[in-house]
C-alpha cells in the first residue's frame, strides 16, 4: 500500500529539471505531465528495480543537494559526468555525448570561432556546465533557473548569446526561428544518471538497466523516438 505522501518502499522518485528538451520536458495534454527520454530511462529502470516512478520537477540547481538530502533517489537530467560533481555524487555509465552550442538572434555575424565568445554577456542556465564555461570567457554571464528563460533575454536583446546543450538547443531552436545555432569547437560532454554516494546498490541496478536497454535495441528506439 502506498502512503500517499513521501517515499516509500515501492518507490523511486526521480528528480529533473523538465525544460530540457528532449530529455525532459513538460507536455501533453493538459499540459503538466513530465515526459522524455530521460524519463522514459528512468521509468525503465524503476520498472527494473520492481518499483513505480515518481517525477520530482525542480531546479537545476537544487538536485544535487535534493539527493543527498535523500529527498530524491537518483538525477535524470541531462546532468554532465564532472570531477567537481563526481565529489558529492556517484555517476551511473555515460548514456548520452553531448556538447554546448551557442545561440545568437538570427542576424547576428559576430561568432565564428571560440575567440569570438570573449568578452560577450552570456546567458545560461544556472548551474549548468555552460554556466561555469561562460566563466572563461567573459565576466558577463546572467543564469537563469531555466534555458528557456536565458532564451527569453536573448530573444529580448538583453544578452549577446546563449550557451547551452546541443539537444535542447535544437529543440528551442525549432520554436524560435528567429535564431540560430552555431556549433563551435567545444569538448564533448557525457551525461549520467547521479545516485548518493550511500546507493551503490541502486547505481548498479541503474547500470544494468541500461547495458540491458543498449544490448535489446531500447536504447536505440527511444533515442530515434526523442532525438530529432
Ligand atoms: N548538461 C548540462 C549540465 O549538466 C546542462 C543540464 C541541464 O540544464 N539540465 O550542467
Amino acid at each position: 500500500l502506498l502512503t500517499g505522501c513521501g517515499k516509500s518502499d515501492d518507490v523511486l522518485v526521480v528528480g529533473t529539471n523538465a525544460a530540457f528538451p528532449p530529455f525532459e520536458y513538460v507536455g501533453g495534454i493538459g499540459g503538466d505531465e513530465i515526459k522524455g527520454f530521460d524519463i522514459d530511462l528512468a521509468r525503465q529502470i524503476a520498472k527494473d528495480a520492481g518499483k513505480t516512478l515518481k517525477v520530482e520537477n525542480m531546479k537545476f540547481d537544487s538536485l544535487i543537494v535534493a539527493l543527498n538530502s535523500g529527498k530524491i533517489d537518483f538525477i535524470a537530467s541531462g546532468m554532465t559526468i564532472t570531477p567537481e560533481r563526481q565529489k558529492s555524487v556517484d555517476f551511473s555509465a555515460p548514456y548520452y555525448e553531448a556538447t554546448q552550442v551557442v545561440l545568437v538572434n538570427k542576424n547576428d555575424e559576430a561568432i565564428h570561432g571560440l575567440d569570438d565568445l570573449k568578452g560577450k554577456h552570456f546567458a545560461v542556465q544556472l548551474g549548468s556546465t555552460a554556466d561555469i564555461m561562460a566563466k572563461q570567457y567573459t565576466q558577463e554571464v546572467t543564469a537563469f533557473n531555466t534555458g528557456f528563460e536565458a532564451i527569453k533575454e536573448l530573444k529580448n536583446g538583453k544578452v549577446d548569446l546563449v550557451l547551452f546543450d546541443s539537444e535542447p538547443a535544437a529543440s528551442y531552436l525549432a520554436k524560435n526561428p528567429e535564431l540560430k545555432l552555431i556549433s563551435l569547437d567545444f569538448e564533448p560532454e557525457f551525461y549520467g544518471f547521479a545516485v548518493s554516494k550511500s546507493q551503490p546498490e541502486l547505481l548498479k541496478s541503474i547500470n544494468t538497466t541500461l547495458a540491458n536497454m543498449k544490448v535489446s535495441g531500447q536504447y536505440d528506439a527511444l533515442i530515434a523516438q526523442h532525438m530529432k
